[in-house]
């Protein structure tokens, strides 16, 4: 088995067994890094060109019912400093967003009960009344079939439910009070609503091997999510994997081009987390085959206590300041910032087809010539 072979057989067919990818972690040297990058990098540009959509992060709530032992909002970090935002803050944050060319938001919170189906249903239902052509991406963690339904009813078009881990043991080690396999079935149930769904997982783990790595590969591209959000795990002062070692820049965009190599379509963000550990982190995720990035939409006044893990930057710019600092970099990176929902390719052409049908129809707004585009 040769490495080089291995990343032109990815590149070529899209598969590798279990075997192969596991050979590839354990023996990639630099040279064949370089190799796999460039390759990746090629895959990207020939599905999405030298685009990069962004994404509004709206973090509305650190109320978390979860344990999960790496996070910083966890139910046990006695020293979290909580918050919820009201519905008109977060209806603020959609203004400032639309204003400053974000077609797509994320709303993302801990597992907060506060925000039942009725409250979600409210904020989906004024926010799609107001920017019926903007996509609403949800990231609330686990929830029922029916909550999900009933959101996906209001108007929500993604849903992003990183898997964490495909390893159960490493899963089960991470996750106190939540079970692998219903993680997994929530994934399953918001594809077969409709959402976009985005999968994912954390590099650097503790305890977490090559082997467990694989698995992730294999995961996704079994469940073949529109979307894939890893990062590396950051340690936070106060969870009880605040001594651990975190997840390296290396390791991670690595992982990156073998996910674009394996789903060309997929959207791969480069994620705050990656900046966080190097200031060229994000710039550094697309050139390995990333052509998302999500700049921080959330008032400044609760930037700090979204604090998932230490060091996470941007948390003192306020959105004008960021959207113009992504831009820039995204450029000096070779770039283009791309203003459109950003729907994913892993879409069939029906469904790109139904999307725009239904942003056609919404009479009341103007229809953008990018998203049109985009759609076709
Ligand atoms: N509650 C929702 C959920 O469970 O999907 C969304 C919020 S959760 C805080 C968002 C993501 O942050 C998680 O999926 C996890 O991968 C990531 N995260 C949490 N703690 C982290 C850490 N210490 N280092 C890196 N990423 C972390």
């Amino acid at each position: 088995m040769q490495v080089r072979n291995i990343i032109d057989k990815l590149y070529n067919t899209t598969n590798a067994s279990r075997e192969e990818l596991l050979f590839l972690l354990d023996n990639l040297s630099e040279e064949n890094k370089e190799y796999l990058i460039e390759k990746s990098h090629e895959v990207a540009l020939k599905n999405y060109g030298n685009n990069i959509y962004i994404r509004g992060l709206i973090e509305f709530t650190n109320h978390c019912i979860r344990d999960c032992r790496y996070c910083g909002i966890r139910k046990s970090n006695d020293k979290a400093d909580r918050y919820r935002l009201t519905v008109e803050e977060i209806l603020e944050c959609a203004d400032i967003g639309d204003r400053l060319g974000y077609k797509t938001y994320v709303l993302q919170g801990g597992e907060d009960p506060y925000f039942t189906d009725e409250k979600m249903v409210e904020i989906i239902k004024k926010i799609k009344e107001k920017y019926p052509n903007n996509a609403i991406t949800l990231s609330l963690g686990e929830r029922s079939y029916k909550s999900y339904e009933l959101m996906f009813n209001a108007g929500a078009d993604r849903y992003l439910l990183r898997h964490e881990t495909a390893s159960r043991r490493l899963y089960e080690s991470l996750h106190p009070n939540s079970k692998f396999e219903n993680r997994i079935q929530c994934l399953r149930n918001l594809k077969e609503i409709g959402y976009q769904i985005g999968a994912g997982f954390m590099v650097g783990l503790p305890n977490q091997n090559n082997s467990d790595l694989v698995e992730d590969l294999i995961f996704l591209k079994e469940l073949n999510p529109h979307m894939c959000g890893i990062g590396p795990f950051i340690p936070h002062k106060d969870t009880p994997l605040a001594n651990e070692e975190g997840g390296t820049l290396e390791k991670t965009t690595t992982m990156l081009a073998l996910i674009r190599l394996m789903l060309p379509k997929i959207l791969l963000p480069a994620t705050t987390a990656l900046g966080s550990i190097d200031p060229l982190g994000r710039e550094k995720g697309l050139k390995a085959g990333g052509n998302v990035v999500m700049p921080n939409l959330s008032p400044t006044s609760v930037r700090e206590k979204y604090s998932l893990y230490d060091g996470k930057i941007c948390t003192g710019d306020e959105a004008a300041e960021c959207r113009a600092c992504i831009e820039r970099r995204i450029n000096n990176a070779g770039f283009n910032l791309e203003i459109t929902r950003g729907d994913s390719l892993v879409l069939s052409d029906k469904e790109r087809e139904k999307i725009n049908n239904k942003l056609i129809n919404n009479k009341n707004n103007e229809i953008r010539l990018d998203n049109i585009f985009l759609i076709n």
